[in-house]
């Protein structure tokens, strides 16, 4: 915890006054160079002067204990990946508790008969496990592959495998649809066993349970599979002191502010305590577990709803105790410092490339897009996935992302850039707006299946630069 600030400009190999102006540029006054900076403070100068930091909780005689197992489910398009969060979400404990009806908050949590539980990800697919990866978070402790028995291994099965795989998660088969007369579940084994997967009844160690999302067979299997895993694994966090934690999900609401799901990874998170998340910072002012019930506190696994953050953060990011308002802001402030930094370098460096490839000045069709979505990891995925569409001819351009439904402002936007507005998982748009849009000749697509908006997209992109993809 914490460092002096000559051990400091050791580290990072930049004098002691350079440290200093550092802080004497963010408003601290250093007495001597042999102080002890505190973490938050250590953070904000290696940001400044580009050096990595992990803030290390010390685990030394903290109580470490057992904690339940993240979940995320991965698989091809419909291979009832949605089917089986909605089958597992009946029998969460939120639904029990509130008869049934649960609002999509980005997690839930299954409590099993002798007492274990597991925390599932409500959000599925790749594309929102990688984004989250992406930004550093690893909240996944097993992956749940979905296969259709009667479909078997395609290529999206073999795309979550790969990410499982590069992010060093251990994966569940769920063999699905084995109630369809066409489910043929000896197939996709061999499927899965020839791409290289150690199944367990080939003497490997990755467990395989046959279930029907939609009939609701099996999924006890599956839960004591994915139990068994999860012992096996010896899943343990420190529970005491302060929180690490990471955003799920986020929205904005109109009566209580920024509220962002968040996974506990370790330590406990107090209601009350202020937090840098991402580059936002607040004072968590309530924190709800997934019924909705004020909690005072929460414990690793535990997905929670916070409350009181300043800004909308984005999925993946961190969420780090600090001691003080001061802190927070500060630190808050030096983060957005140093993205801002990135996104400069990395413009700079984009303009230093050379241009004169000829496969650069050829890729002269531009496909600007504004994406508007329900949450904040939908927008993230669904940007991802049209990005993958750029290719050396065309250039997909992501110009502007939002949470909500697709207001005049969007289509004022998208005119003045050229734009068309992808809405995911949204609402249509009031009619004025759908009105304006069609005025100004902007095309609005909605879609609830990123397979389906992929394709639409695919054809504009067609239609605008013909003999590409
Ligand atoms: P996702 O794209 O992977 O999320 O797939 P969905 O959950 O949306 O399911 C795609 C289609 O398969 C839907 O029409 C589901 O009703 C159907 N489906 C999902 N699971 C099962 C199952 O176990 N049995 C049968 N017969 N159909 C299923």
């Amino acid at each position: 915890e914490g460092m002096a600030l000559v051990e400091l400009a050791k580290r990072s190999g930049k004098s002691v006054s350079s440290v200093r102006d550092v802080l004497v540029n963010v408003g601290e006054k250093v007495e001597s160079e042999f102080e002890t900076l505190s973490i938050d403070l250590v953070e904000l100068v290696a940001m400044e002067i580009g050096l990595n930091v992990k803030r290390l909780h010390s685990s030394e005689g903290a109580e470490i204990l057992p904690r339940p197992a993240v979940v995320t489910v991965m698989g091809h398009v419909d291979h009832g990946k949605t089917s089986l969060l909605d089958a597992l979400r009946q029998t969460s404990v939120a639904a029990k508790e509130a008869g049934g009806i649960t609002q999509h908050v980005g997690a839930f949590v299954v409590a099993m008969p002798s007492g274990a539980s597991i925390t599932f990800l409500d959000t599925p697919g790749h594309a929102a496990f990688s984004a989250m990866r992406a930004r550093g978070a690893a909240v996944t402790d097993i992956v749940v592959l979905v296969v259709a028995a009667d479909d078997g291994v395609m290529p999206q099965t073999l795309e979550a495998m790969s990410h499982a795989k590069a992010a060093n998660v251990p994966m569940v088969v769920a063999i699905n649809k084995c109630d369809k007369p066409g489910a043929n579940s000896e197939r996709v084994k061999l499927q899965l066993a020839s791409e290289g997967l150690l199944l367990e009844e080939m003497g490997g160690d990755v467990q395989v349970v046959e279930i029907s999302a939609t009939k609701k067979t099996g999924l006890d299997k599956l839960e004591e599979a994915l139990l068994l895993q999860a012992e096996m694994m010896d899943l343990k966090s420190r529970i005491d002191g302060p929180a690490q934690a990471y955003v799920v999900e986020a929205r904005l609401d109109k009566g209580r502010g920024p509220l962002a799901t968040a996974i506990v990874k370790s330590g406990t998170l107090v209601s009350g305590q202020y937090v840098v998340v991402g580059s936002e910072w607040g004072r968590i002012r309530a924190v709800r577990d997934m019924v909705g019930k004020l909690t005072e506190r929460a414990t690793p696994a535990m997905p929670i709803e916070i409350e009181g953050l300043r800004g909308l953060p984005m999925a993946g990011d961190d969420i780090v105790v600090v001691d003080s308002e001061e802190r927070a802001r500060m630190l808050s402030a030096g983060r957005k410092r140093k993205s801002e930094k990135d996104r400069l370098a990395k413009r700079i460096q984009e303009k230093a490339e050379p241009v004169e490839s000829p496969e650069e000045t050829s890729r002269s069709v531009e496909l600007p897009i504004i994406v508007k979505a329900d949450v904040q990891g939908t927008v993230q995925a669904v940007t991802d996935a049209l990005r993958t569409l750029s290719s050396p001819q065309v250039f997909v351009n992501v110009v502007h992302v939002g949470v909500g439904p697709i207001s005049q402002s969007d289509v004022d936007l998208a005119q003045a850039c050229g734009a068309c507005i992808v809405g995911f998982n949204v609402k249509s748009p009031p009619s004025s707006v759908s009105l304006a849009a069609a005025q100004a000749n902007i095309k609005i697509k909605l879609h609830r299946v990123i397979y389906h908006l992929l394709e639409d997209i695919g054809d504009l992109i067609i239609e605008k630069a013909p003999g590409t993809l």
